[in-house]
């Protein structure tokens, strides 16, 4: 077994990004021997009773995690929030009907241009005007769309709704980048869904945590493939699930759990964002990129005032084991993803970068 639990590496990536460890360990000991079975958990079938219960224990795992209805169904799929973009419309938007958009990134962005391939969509806000660094507020949605689609956190662009927008119409939301990071209330949503790689476990798997009441609604022949109603009917098994990520990421929401749920989850970011912020407004040589009051939690996002002194602060964070803390291509600057299973203790580790290299070039 694995048994160096030291930390080597602070590992800042905003997606993929750093799981617990003791997660690494159960998957990594699954890999060679699935439950005492003998057998990989790589090369058992799916419809085995060994990974049904695994399938059955993610599915309950969300649910309890996020306190949903009793009624939400929870489905796993391949395809990443991309393919969830797609699925979105597809499954929400009558055919001659409406669909209504807030534009907050890049996400938010491809999630509109999916939407528009399918039909009507109206961008009822946007912050494009100053480079994706607020949160619209104070807009209207319409009471004739379809639905309401928004992207909780903007992960490249670092901003967050505090508050989530209040909508005549049902609600769809890309939690992707903060999924188990805070409370929610689920009977809010009508589609809760996101990638697993952020918050919930490895990259393969997407999580739909829907309300059934709210599907089949549009009267769209659909392929069965992209039905959602059909892959809840099926309980994920359709077709093959992505029966590893799915595994990893059931236990990633066993760690969770036992560390105290979404409400301790909340605290712990909370903590390490206050940390992490608190740097950035005091030290003069760096810059924060958005509204302060629309800070992300979960991805934060600054830049050096002195742009010519990036290899300088680059080289001191490295050789302090810190990796991933490279802004997006689109942004530049510099990102700090603070996951779930991120500690605290990385979060130190680079402020004291921070100090160090303030304290030589402020
Ligand atoms: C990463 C991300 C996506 C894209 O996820 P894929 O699984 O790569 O398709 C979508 N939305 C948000 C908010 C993200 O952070």
């Amino acid at each position: 077994m694995l048994t160096d639990t030291k930390i080597k590496v602070h590992n800042f990536s905003a997606g993929p990004c750093i799981l617990p460890r003791e997660v690494f360990e159960q998957a990594a000991q699954a890999v060679l021997d699935f439950e005492g079975s003998g057998l990989s958990i790589l090369e058992i079938s799916h419809r085995s009773k060994p990974f049904e219960a695994v399938m059955a224990k993610a599915q309950a795992l969300v649910k309890e995690l996020l306190g949903a209805p009793d009624h939400y169904q929870v489905v796993f799929l391949g395809g990443g929030a991309s393919m969830g973009f797609h699925m979105v419309p597809l499954n929400y938007l009558r055919p001659g009907g409406k669909a209504a958009y807030v534009n907050t990134g890049e996400w938010a962005s491809r999630a509109i241009k999916e939407a528009k391939a399918i039909g009507d969509t109206v961008v009822v806000a946007s912050s494009e005007d100053k480079n994706f660094s607020y949160i619209p507020k104070g807009f209207s949605i319409p009471a004739d769309a379809d639905f309401f689609h928004f992207t909780s956190n903007n992960t490249i662009f670092g901003t967050q709704y505090k508050q989530f927008p209040k909508s005549p119409v049902p609600v769809v939301c890309d939690m992707s980048s903060d999924i188990f990071s805070r409370p929610v209330n689920v009977a809010d949503f009508a589609l809760i869904y996101g990638g697993a790689q952020k918050n919930m476990g490895p990259a393969g798997a997407t999580v739909y945590l829907l309300d059934p009441n709210a599907l089949g609604k549009t009267g769209r022949k659909l392929s069965p493939m992209l039905d959602l109603k059909n892959h809840a009917d099926k309980e994920s098994m359709y077709n093959t699930p992505p029966v590893y990520a799915v595994y990893v990421s059931m236990l990633t929401m066993d760690w969770m759990k036992r560390q105290g749920g979404v409400v301790e989850m909340e605290k712990r970011n909370a903590a390490k964002a206050r940390l992490l912020y608190a740097a950035v407004d005091a030290l003069p040589v760096f810059q924060g990129t958005t509204a302060v009051e629309d800070r992300s939690v979960m991805n934060a996002t600054f830049v050096l005032k002195d742009k010519a002194l990036e290899p300088t602060f680059d080289a001191l964070w490295k050789e302090a084991g810190i990796s991933g803390i490279r802004g997006h291509r689109s942004v530049g600057g510099y990102r700090a993803s603070m996951y779930n299973a991120l500690p605290i203790e990385s979060v130190q580790v680079l402020v004291d970068v921070m100090n160090e290299f303030a304290k030589k070039h402020g």
